[in-house]
């Protein structure tokens, strides 16, 4: 499942380095996730990066408008990393 980010971000930017999928990016208001390319961290971390920097609690969240399989998650993340090797215990 994709994440977003909720109306409550304050704009801080610490997300935004740490999605190394370049899921995040500035928005006009606030930051925004595009579902194409977050992966929930599947093949990144063990946890969803974003949520643990974020200043504010609930601010990055699963969006239930975009449910996946850890299987398409990882297929999502391979496509965007040709060549590459997922980290282990991320998926
Ligand atoms: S959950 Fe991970 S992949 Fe998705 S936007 Fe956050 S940091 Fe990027
Ligand atoms: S870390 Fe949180 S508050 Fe900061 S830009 Fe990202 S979503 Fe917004």
């Amino acid at each position: 499942m994709a994440y977003k980010i909720t109306d409550e971000c304050i704009s801080c930017g610490a997300c935004e380095a740490e999605c190394k999928n370049e899921a995040i990016s500035e928005g006009e208001t606030i930051y925004t996730i595009d579902p194409e390319k977050c992966t929930e961290c599947v093949g990144i971390a063990e946890a969803s990066r974003c949520a643990e920097v974020c200043p504010i609690d609930g601010c990055c969240t699963p969006d239930p408008e975009h449910k996946e399989t850890k299987e398409q998650l990882l297929e999502k993340w391979r496509k965007l990393h040709p060549g590459e090797e997922p980290a282990s215990g991320t998926y």
